[in-house]
């Protein structure tokens, strides 16, 4: 690991303007930062623990939706009584992902934005696009069965690998953000991941420096709220392919699918196939899909998924 220097901010603007300095990055559950700093994938001079911040409380919102501060952690966002209750399949997902120890570490934003997991990203005698930028892709032949079939490049075929963020697509969150220099802004999370086109170590569409500080949830959609993940082994892996659900009693709903593409992946107009069923709603979600030799098995699974989902929220 190399040698950094750190600091504990009291305040909010502390933090951020501390995080705007070159270098410089923010650390909360540090569940994969750290990996990634022993590793010097990642190689921050500066590091700005957050934990001291306010901003571990959900809180309700004037439209009706819910506030999650930044520094939530994973077990208390999934036990809360009104996620719980209101927004069931963010409860799901979260619950999918890693094991008991990380989620008690990991927070609302440091969910968002993890690293890839794949495995040549990790590797630092591979070449890696993402890692390092112009030095080619292992994986397009090399083992990719776990990486992504849409929404890829040809630069990079890595997956995000976030349960929660599928269900934050799903139910339309936004994430909340402030500059060094004090100005804030709320981005869609459809606008928060960029596609990797030519550049895929650019992976959101935040600034340098710039820091999250809540995730905001819309009313509550109702219906029933659904979250399968499929995976190597019963826990403590990351998604082969997972869907989430949410469906209405009038036949309306939303799809969002992880373990396929380097963002949550969902198209809305693939929700207006609802109605007739997982096959046709998947020939939209997937068009265009570009999926390798290996990983080809994950769109009927995903479909496969999402039939099963169908099933059990119509039962
Ligand atoms: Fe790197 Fe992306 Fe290729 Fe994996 S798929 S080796 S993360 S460039």
């Amino acid at each position: 690991m190399r040698a950094f220097t750190y600091e504990k901010p009291g305040t909010l603007a502390e933090a951020a303007a501390a995080g705007a300095l070159e270098g410089a990055k923010y650390i909360a559950g540090g569940t994969n930062l750290i990996d990634l700093m022993k590793l010097e994938i990642e190689t921050p001079t500066h590091l700005v623990d957050v934990n001291g911040l306010a901003l571990d409380r959900i809180e309700e919102t004037e439209a009706g939706g819910l506030r999650i501060g930044a520094l939530v952690r994973n077990t208390d966002l999934a036990a809360d009584p009104r996620i719980r209750r209101d927004y069931a399949l963010l409860t799901r997902a979260l619950v999918a992902g890693a094991s008991g120890q990380l989620r008690n570490k990991a927070t609302t934003a440091g969910n968002l934005l993890q690293r890839t997991r794949c495995a040549y990203f990790y590797d630092t005698n591979m070449p890696c696009n993402k890692r390092r930028p112009g030095s080619g892709c292992a994986a397009l032949d090399g083992v990719n069965r776990q990486l992504g079939v849409i929404g890829t490049s040809e630069a990079c075929i890595a997956t995000h690998p976030s349960d929660m963020a599928i269900a934050l697509r799903a139910l339309d969150a936004a994430v909340e953000t402030v500059r060094g220099d004090g100005e804030t802004r709320t981005i869609p999370i459809t606008d928060f991941y960029r596609p990797p086109g030519d550049t895929p170590e650019i992976e959101t569409d935040l600034a340098p420096g710039e820091f999250i500080t809540a995730v905001t949830l819309p009313p509550p959609l109702g219906g029933a709220q659904l979250y399968h993940k499929a995976r190597d082994r019963a826990s403590y892996a990351f998604a082969l392919i997972s869907v989430g659900l949410v469906l209405r009693e009038d036949g309306t709903g939303r799809v969002a699918v992880g373990g396929v593409a380097p963002m949550p992946w969902r198209i809305e107009a693939a929700e207006a196939e609802l109605g007739q069923g997982a096959a046709a709603v998947c020939e939209t979600l997937f068009a265009g899909a570009r999926p390798t030799k290996q990983n080809a098995f994950k769109l009927p699974l995903a479909e496969r998924a999402l039939a099963a989902l169908l099933a059990e929220a119509r039962s």
